[in-house]
């Protein structure tokens, strides 16, 4: 097993933290450029970055965050729904409504239940799901994960259905992770909540308090095939500095030992949940913080896709999107049957209580693409060969006409008056800018292919 400190040195790190106190501008200015070619950034250049608190620089790291966002996600959002399935939990996690002392009773879907909610996503629109588990080996055995998921690409309502599932289980072991990988998971999801080993024992209670457990957990699914891997963690519980520069030494960890850095961070932020008796968490992030957060991960690691919840408001969101995030979750809920009428335990509250139309009528005024797209993972192109293409700037190829391609589906089958209109628009205005000309006037074609009721075609 490899040790702790090949991932997060926390000497090193607190010692980078107390270097970088004080950045001077030329600095900031030397990194912002440094990021522009889009090879990453050293810790030490992430430090700085951190600690900057002018508003005119911040602001620069804005324009050049957006700048790399758009060069290689281009003007694209990935849309995605999460489904959670159970919220029975063998855990104590300090700052979770699933954690086991919440007397409330807890659900877990059938697998009638799971066709269900299925049919409800499809009905708006997904392609996409992250399921979501609490921790429970004997409610929750891998074998009935499995099932779930199979459940779910088996179901199929009306023209619709679901072309990749990605999980967010607790850490496992490599045999499990060989059965999810089987079973044709997207990404395999799993927050370190936080990197600072004393906070790490005091949030935790249960399997999950095993630090170790948690930290070598995307080793162990790399090991049992999976190599498209997401980190994140929960920000409120550390201080967010140690947390960025932790996240993307994990992030540089994975991408030296298996040739491929993580696929997604998420950036969560602790929100309000039943029974979490906190008014505030012990290191609140505000909003403006999370913005810089969001700015320095893409110029840091500039080819790990970044995802932003409903956790989140509105505004904060649409900022976000500018400036690094490539994936994004729309009219979501966090109780087992959420998309049903049925009243369960929530996991935590939300911000952003628009429908899928409304999130998709202000993503389209901001003049960006939503795609709904699954390609790569269905043709293999995941884990290297994924960053084989990505970072020539070569998936752009694929992307962007891919992104049309589902996004069109959308606007045929699900879409209102009002979307269809801006999102025809939108179409036309970035199918122009596909730079191939066979891509585009086949991507041309396609769109015909499915106005004439064709599904499913992809680059
Ligand atoms: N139970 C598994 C685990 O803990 O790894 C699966 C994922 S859990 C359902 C999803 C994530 O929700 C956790 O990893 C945690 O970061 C986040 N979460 C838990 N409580 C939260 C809260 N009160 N506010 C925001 N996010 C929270
Ligand atoms: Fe359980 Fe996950 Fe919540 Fe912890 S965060 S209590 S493991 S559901």
């Amino acid at each position: 097993m490899p040790n702790i400190k090949d991932i997060i040195n926390e000497r090193e790190i607190h010692n980078i933290l107390e270097e970088t106190q004080k950045p001077f501008s030329g600095k900031i200015l030397e990194i912002l450029n440094k990021s522009l070619k889009k090879k990453g950034l050293t810790l030490e250049e992430v430090g700085y970055l951190l600690h900057t608190q002018d508003p005119r620089l911040i602001e620069k790291m804005f324009k050049v965050a957006s700048k790399i966002k758009r060069e290689i996600y281009g003007e694209r959002l990935v849309f995605f729904a999460p489904l959670y399935v159970s919220s029975f939990c063998v855990n104590d996690c300090e700052y979770c409504g699933f954690h086991r002392r919440n007397p409330t009773p807890r659900k877990k879907l059938t697998l009638e239940e799971v066709r269900q909610q299925v049919i409800i996503l499809e009905n708006m629109g997904h392609k996409r799901l992250l399921l979501e588990f609490g921790e429970h080996p004997i409610e929750n055995p891998i074998d009935y994960v499995v099932d779930v998921i199979k459940t779910i690409y088996n179901t199929k309502s009306g023209r619709g259905e679901i072309r990749r599932v990605n999980v967010n289980i607790a850490a496992t072991t490599v045999e499990n992770y060989r059965k999810l990988k089987a079973a044709g998971i997207g990404t395999y999801q799993l927050f370190q909540e936080t990197y600072h080993r004393k906070t790490y024992k005091k949030m935790h209670n249960g399997p999950k308090a095993d630090y170790k457990r948690q930290l070598f957990a995307h080793d162990r699914a790399f090991e049992g095939g999976i190599d498209d891997v997401g980190l994140g963690v929960l920000f409120g519980l550390y201080d967010y500095k140690f947390e960025v520069l932790c996240l993307v030494s994990h992030a540089q960890y994975l991408d030296k030992k298996f040739g491929v850095g993580p696929h997604t961070f998420s950036v969560p932020r602790w929100q309000p949940a039943e029974t979490v008796n906190w008014i505030q968490p012990p290191y609140t992030v505000s909003e403006d913080e999370l913005l810089k957060i969001i700015a320095i991960l893409r110029m840091a690691v500039p080819y790990t896709g970044m995802i932003i919840s409903t956790r989140e408001r509105p505004e904060i969101r649409a900022k976000a999107f500018e400036i690094g995030i490539s994936q994004t979750s729309a009219a979501s809920r966090t109780s087992p049957g959420g998309y049903g009428t049925k009243k369960e335990l929530a996991q935590f509250s939300l911000s952003d209580h628009r429908t899928m139309d409304e999130v998709l009528k202000s993503i389209l005024k901001q003049e960006l693409l939503p795609s709904f797209c699954t390609a790569c993972y269905r043709l293999g192109r995941t884990g290297q060969k994924f960053m084989s293409l990505a970072k020539p700037g070569n998936i752009q190829n694929f992307c962007r006409p891919n992104a049309i391609l589902t996004f069109k589906e959308y606007l045929e089958d699900y879409a209102s008056e009002q979307v269809k209109v801006l999102g025809l628009k939108i179409i036309n205005k970035f199918l122009k800018q596909i730079s191939d000309d066979n891509i585009r006037k086949e991507t041309q074609i396609r769109l015909e292919r499915i106005e004439n009721g064709e599904r499913d075609l992809y680059f």
